[in-house]
């Protein structure tokens, strides 16, 4: 059982169109967040890891560093010798135009990196920052615009204090497509008071407004988080394994078949995971997910005529 034969995964988008194994680096350039200074909110969302923003918490490395050690690694692991410059950590979109300008350059100037994923906030794409991803894509470079919705259900987002609304991603998702660029949403399934058919609604409403790509990952509990003190006094009880694959099959047979995923789980580093701990398994969770599909016998877009 191989997911790729029930799912459009990424991984193989990317060796469909470059004729060639391109991986993801993952950078953390050291941005923050407005959910954190002020400028939007404080505190951050609830399932945020506090510890991350204090001033001495996080040092990242260089940005050629961790381009070059995620290079070694990927070669030696995969052979692989095209990237993507994932700018991954906080809101990497949060600074000015001219400071993103010259950090996306020089990773794009890096050896093998042929395009970028942009990770960020509904609510921190402004038009300068959308018409500088546009012009990569226009000079040919791969480039994805990934979004953190998390739900579409607005008491959800306040509840865990995102501090956007669903019309925010969805002024956004119209303002990225306007210019041509990728769009990439994550959503987070077992986010406090929230089922399985919150999921199922949050994809409906995403797969309405346009998306190219989507990662799910099952809520994380991790420590220094006002989540982790919600789950020790009882009030947030974390998925079970069984219900997080059979809610990510929902999705994929709900997904038309040409938009890709780019992750169907996620984890959190050992040193910080509270619960579930099962989502430390990553190979067992991507496993369960295939046989729960071939169990079925179904396919991504299966609601939609699709067959394996
Ligand atoms: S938007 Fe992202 S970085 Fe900011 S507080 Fe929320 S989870 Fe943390």
């Amino acid at each position: 059982m191989v997911l790729s034969n029930y799912v459009n995964t990424f991984g193989q988008f990317l060796l469909d169109k470059h004729q060639q194994r391109v991986h993801k680096i993952a950078i953390d350039a050291n941005f923050t967040c407005p959910n954190r200074d002020g400028s939007i909110g404080r505190g951050g969302c609830s399932f945020c890891n506090n510890v991350s923003f204090s001033p001495n918490g996080r040092k990242p490395a260089p940005l050629d560093q961790q381009i070059h050690a995620g290079r070694k690694v990927l070669r030696k692991r995969t052979g692989a010798e095209k990237y993507l410059a994932y700018f991954q950590a906080y809101t990497s979109t949060y600074a000015d135009i001219q400071t993103l300008r010259c950090l996306y350059d020089r990773a794009l100037a890096e050896e093998g990196v042929i395009g970028l994923c942009i990770g960020t906030r509904p609510d921190c794409v402004p038009p300068e920052v959308l018409d500088l991803l546009a012009d990569y894509r226009e000079q040919g470079h791969e480039v994805w615009l990934e979004l953190g919705l998390q739900s579409s259900f607005d008491h959800t987002l306040q509840r865990v204090n995102r501090g956007h609304d669903f019309a925010s991603y969805v002024q956004a998702v119209r303002a990225a497509r306007a210019r041509g660029i990728p769009i990439c949403t994550h959503l987070i399934i077992g986010l406090p008071g929230e089922n399985s058919y919150h999921a199922r609604i949050s994809l409906l409403r995403v797969l309405e407004h346009g998306v190219e790509g989507l990662k799910l990952h099952p809520l994380h509990v991790v420590k220094g988080t006002r989540l982790a003190n919600e789950w020790r006094r009882g009030e947030y009880q974390p998925l079970a394994m069984s219900d997080y694959t059979r809610t990510v099959a929902d999705l994929i047979e709900l997904t038309p078949a040409e938009i890709t995923f780019h992750r169907l789980t996620g984890t959190a580093d050992k040193k910080i995971l509270l619960a579930p701990r099962w989502c430390s398994q990553k190979w067992n969770v991507l496993n369960a997910i295939t046989a729960e599909l071939a169990h079925r016998g179904h396919v991504q877009g299966y609601r939609y005529g699709a067959t394996a």
